[in-house]
């Protein structure tokens, strides 16, 4: 399987990471995990074209991980793609898709570009095919199995959350979607030749967040990820929705005030992170950057 990190940020906006994505390329055909800001682009700058993406999955709904699902799509259908990629999502995705599209957000632009023979001819690709899943199997092909477990997010009951196992015939990559650790997780991940989990904010900025009474619990903290990598006896583990405190861009620093104290800010954070998660888990680790491909 050829992993490619697209996007790798958690949900501030930040030049040197995009919105949550992940695209796994396996027997010719491409699946792809999240779809946050910039993904698409990020795509086509890693030389992959959007056009081969056959289905997209989704963890959840945050826009974070979400929100470059127009931008595939629209230009996805100016491009000439003959039929729109499945979309499989937690419940609630058919409503967030359904006012996207004609009759919706974008109607104006589609009612205009529509007016051409060549855009009516392939105007499905807007009208996605959205299958809604729950734990359990997701999809299956005669390329990859994806199954689903339910993984603790920001209240659930507004938004569920799911990690993804995708399966080869010999090989196996795990995404953990966000999530604060959950139990059944190394068992779920057990014996991965990839894991691919959230690593929100460093163990400083969890401190600042407690302290301040700002939200932690919805993430998992690098000491935690150590120790679910070294229980699941994961082959390789990449920490990624790097929330932002490895930035030396002064917005990013400014809007990261709430979140974090942006004295600590800074790349060289990576090596204590680093440091943490391998306090438990002694195999190979990366930090995750965007546009990065991994051979599994
Ligand atoms: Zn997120
Ligand atoms: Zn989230």
């Amino acid at each position: 399987m050829k992993v490619t990190l697209l996007g790798t940020g958690a949900a501030l906006i930040d030049p040197d990471r995009g919105h949550s994505s992940v695209l796994i390329e396996e027997g010719g055909r491409a699946y792809l995990f999240d779809i946050g800001t910039g993904a698409t682009r990020t795509m086509i700058g890693n030389f992959i074209d959007p056009l081969s993406v056959e289905a997209l999955i989704l963890t959840h709904l945050h826009f974070d991980h979400t929100a470059d699902l127009p931008v595939f799509l629209l230009g996805s259908w100016m491009s000439d793609r003959d039929e729109a990629p499945a979309i499989y999502g937690p419940k609630g995705t058919v409503e967030m898709i359904a006012p996207m599209f004609e009759g919706g957000v974008f109607d104006t632009d589609i009612r205009a570009r529509a007016a051409y023979p060549q855009r009516q001819r392939n105007i499905g690709v807007l009208r996605p095919q959205v299958q809604v899943y729950s734990e359990g199997l997701v999809l299956e092909d005669e390329r990859v199995k994806i199954t689903a477990l339910k993984v603790d997010h920001i209240p659930e009951e507004i938004c569920e959350c799911y990690a993804l196992k995708i399966e080869s015939e010999d090989r196996c990559v795990v995404f953990s979607g966000d999530t604060a650790p959950v139990a059944r997780m190394p068992d779920f991940a057990r014996g991965a030749d990839l894991l691919i989990h959230e690593a929100t904010f460093p163990e400083a900025a969890i401190a600042f967040r407690a302290k301040n009474g700002i939200g932690t619990y919805s993430h998992t903290s690098p000491t935690q990820l150590g120790e679910i990598a070294a229980e699941a006896e994961v082959r390789m583990l990449v920490a990624t929705h790097i929330g932002h405190w490895d930035s030396t861009n002064p917005i990013v620093r400014r809007l990261a005030a709430k979140h974090l104290p942006i004295d600590i800010m800074s790349p060289a954070l990576r090596d204590d992170v680093a440091a943490d998660i391998a306090r438990a888990y002694r195999g190979p680790l990366m930090i995750a950057r965007d546009s990065t491909t991994i051979y599994v």
